[in-house]
């Protein structure tokens, strides 16, 4: 026997039993968006490698370390996508959609890649839903942001199991002014800082802030506060946000030392954070990035959005209990005992059932076998009910109705075909 041929860790197969999960997610992300005006956008897994280079930061984890870049046969430098903010301004600026001083409310949704070392939550391949708003500079827009990902914690059963961790990190300008203050401060305690740090003092010091280290914690107590730096600007809108937050009751803690790991955010930065996912505890992460659309070659547009970890919310929902019914299991399973004339009055019948009831689930039993072996695929199903047709059944124009489960009728029934669609939906109706 050959080599079986495996997949590539950290990009695992999502199973048929595990979809249902993800069906749900998803149909609820495009009812709660397209419920507040935003539009759907598709775009590549593949973008050019510069794009990301220069929009993320040459000095941070995913460009460094953590991005699918290759040549293809034509010696393009290419990518696969990290994250998807880069892809959606791209593709907004280069079709239009701002033009104008254009207001546009976007998600997308799919695969992404980074080179990290797969463990619960962590994957190198992955799965972002990410929204993002442009044209808007003022901090309702911010707000909205925060809004829509509070109400999918609630429509999951999920909000007591988040917390809100907001931050500002304020204007370019501000942040310079701070960044030589935390430099000069950490210099002079360098031999205490972890080796990571020391690394980043040159390189991208904001990021020590979130150093999950305690002893580089511990020595971050006494340096500068980054708030202290702030313009009035940043100071302003962030209050405002925090006065929405407080009007719609959405709690949060305003934690400074929250920076972000890309290096296109300003003023508004927050993480959804959870206690039930062990170390990958952040599930949903975004900020206000007014600068980027700019900075990728578009007119100045005001920008802000977030990205939702589906593989950290699909293990949360798991956690919290509130997984969905399985939703793709068959209703009924029917069962084709007899020769090809019964087989072709069967199928007819199941057609026309399919017809009646739109929504159905019902899978048509395929490829012959005893009686006895259909109804065990059948009870395999898991539907609630088996349908027979034999040869008896068809010249009586009858079908014979068997629950397979509790709840769906008691004795075995016979009815008649033109009733068979009423009788179904009768016995299926305490179906959830
Ligand atoms: P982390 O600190 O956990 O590495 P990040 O700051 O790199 O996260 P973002 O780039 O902000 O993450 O991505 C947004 C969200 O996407 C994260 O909050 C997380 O839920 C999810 N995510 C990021 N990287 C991965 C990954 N490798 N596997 C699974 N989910 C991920
Ligand atoms: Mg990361």
């Amino acid at each position: 026997m050959s080599k079986q041929i495996q997949n590539i860790k950290g990009m695992p197969d999502l199973l048929p039993h595990q979809t249902s999960v993800w069906q749900y997610l998803e149909q609820m992300i495009s009812e709660l968006l397209t419920g507040y005006g935003y539009r759907e956008i598709r775009l590549p897994v593949v973008e050019y490698t510069d794009l990301f280079k220069r929009s993320i930061g040459e000095v941070t984890d995913i460009v460094e370390k953590e991005m699918y870049t290759f040549t293809d046969r034509n010696g393009e430098w290419l990518t696969l996508r990290p994250e998807g903010t880069a892809g959606c301004v791209r593709a907004a600026t280069q079709n239009g959609l701002l033009a104008n001083q254009a207001q546009q409310r976007l998600w997308y949704q799919g695969p992404m890649f980074r080179y990290e070392k797969p463990q619960k939550g962590r994957q190198r391949q992955f799965h972002q839903l990410g929204v993002e708003a442009f044209g808007i500079a003022t901090p309702d827009m911010d707000a909205e942001l925060i809004l829509l990902a509070y109400r999918l914690w609630q429509k999951l059963g999920l909000a007591d199991y988040v917390t809100l961790e907001l931050n500002s990190i304020g204007s370019l300008a501000a942040r310079n002014a701070y960044k030589a203050e935390l430099v000069a401060f950490l210099s002079a305690h360098k031999a205490e800082l972890d080796e990571d740090s020391q690394r980043r003092l040159d390189s991208n010091p904001l990021r020590i802030l979130d150093s999950k280290l305690p002893q580089t914690q511990a020595l971050l107590d006494d340096a500068p506060n980054l708030h202290d730096y702030l313009d009035d600007d940043s100071r302003e809108h962030s209050h405002q946000l925090c006065y929405l937050l407080d009007q719609l009751k959405i709690p949060y803690r305003i934690n400074p030392r929250l920076v972000r790991g890309l290096d296109y955010y300003n003023k508004t930065v927050f993480e959804w954070v959870t206690t039930h996912l062990g170390a990958q505890g952040t599930v949903c992460a975004g900020g206000r990035y007014d600068g980027l659309v700019e900075q990728l070659g578009g007119k100045a547009t005001p920008a802000v959005g977030f990205a939702i970890g589906l593989e950290r919310l699909t293990l949360l929902i798991e956690a919290a209990g509130q997984l969905p019914a399985d939703h793709q299991q068959a209703d009924i399973y029917f069962v084709i005992a007899g020769d090809e004339a019964v087989q072709g009055q069967a199928f007819v019948i199941a057609e026309q059932l399919r017809s009646a009831l739109p929504g159905l689930k019902m899978i048509t039993h395929t490829g012959g076998g005893s009686f006895k072996s259909q109804m065990k695929k059948a009870d395999k199903s898991g539907a609630a009910l088996a349908l027979v047709v034999g040869s008896n059944e068809m010249i009586d124009k009858v079908v014979a109705v068997k629950p397979l489960r509790e709840g769906f009728g008691g004795e075995q029934e016979l009815v008649n075909v033109a009733e068979l669609p009423a009788r179904v939906q009768q016995v299926l109706k305490n179906k959830a």
